[in-house]
């Protein structure tokens, strides 16, 4: 490709990269001071607006239930902090960003714009692409569960997108990259189409942690922790060089 990528900061590391004792920090990641201390939220049963019955917090606001459009019935989310308090869990992905990264196409690394000519750009781990592609990249259940579409083929992911410019600083970051590599896409479009949560059970019971469709019947007895988009017109790029980098233009 010869294209320009409009949005795109140079390919140092950019000032939006959250940084903790002087190291990057995915703009997406977690940190401890984040996570509610108590082990198990307090939830019960209230009707719910369609009919039947939906899971809720004891201090239930309507902050707590959100959905990509009026179109899906919203699902009752994870609480979390967003001010990035304690120490960061790399590993962890924060629900709040994670879910406005998706939605606003945001870069899991610097937090800007994954804009690039012809969709977005994401970085997809090889295993996980693998899985993806209905390679036998891994073998843990909920993981493949959370990135294959229902009918197996649909490429769908938890991982949001990473903007051209930060490609190798995530590739430097993420140990699991480092070894196995990654896959440069751009992507057309993504749609919000499902969660990986807590599945409460219809009794007594420990919850279960799974994929659960927007507008599954198991959705109002779950707390969805990421956003599941399914991926349309993924373009597969030779490497990580293949998009050129322009500075950006504005002074921010
Ligand atoms: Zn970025």
């Amino acid at each position: 490709m010869s294209s320009t990528v409009p949005n795109a900061h140079p390919p140092s590391t950019a000032d939006s990269v959250p940084r903790w004792k002087g190291r990057p920090v995915p703009w997406v990641a977690q940190w401890t001071g984040e996570v509610p201390r108590k082990p198990r939220p307090e939830v019960r049963y209230e009707p719910a607006p369609g009919g039947g019955t939906r899971l809720a917090y004891w201090d239930a606001t309507e902050a707590d239930w959100w959905a990509p459009t009026d179109n899906h019935e919203a699902m009752l989310w994870r609480r979390t902090g967003t001010g990035r308090q304690g120490e960061p869990q790399y590993a962890m992905l924060n629900t709040i960003r994670q879910r406005q990264a998706m939605t606003e196409l945001l870069c899991q690394v610097c937090g800007q714009s994954a804009d690039t000519a012809g969709g977005t750009a994401w970085l997809m781990h090889s295993i996980e692409w693998q899985i993806l592609t209905g390679g036998r990249g891994g073998s843990d259940p909920f993981w493949a569960q959370a990135v294959t579409g229902p009918d197996g083929m649909t490429p769908a992911t938890t991982n949001p997108p990473t903007c051209a410019s930060c490609w190798r600083t995530a590739s430097r970051m993420c140990p699991s990259i480092r070894k196995h590599g990654a896959v440069a896409l751009v992507v057309g479009a993504a749609r919000p189409v499902a969660v990986t949560g807590d599945v409460f059970p219809a009794g007594a019971g420990i919850p279960e942690p799974r994929r659960v469709n927007f507008g599954d019947e198991d959705a109002n007895r779950t707390i969805a922790r990421l956003l599941v988009v399914e991926l349309d017109d993924v373009q597969v790029l030779p490497n990580l060089s293949a998009l050129p980098v322009e500075p950006r233009t504005s002074t921010s």
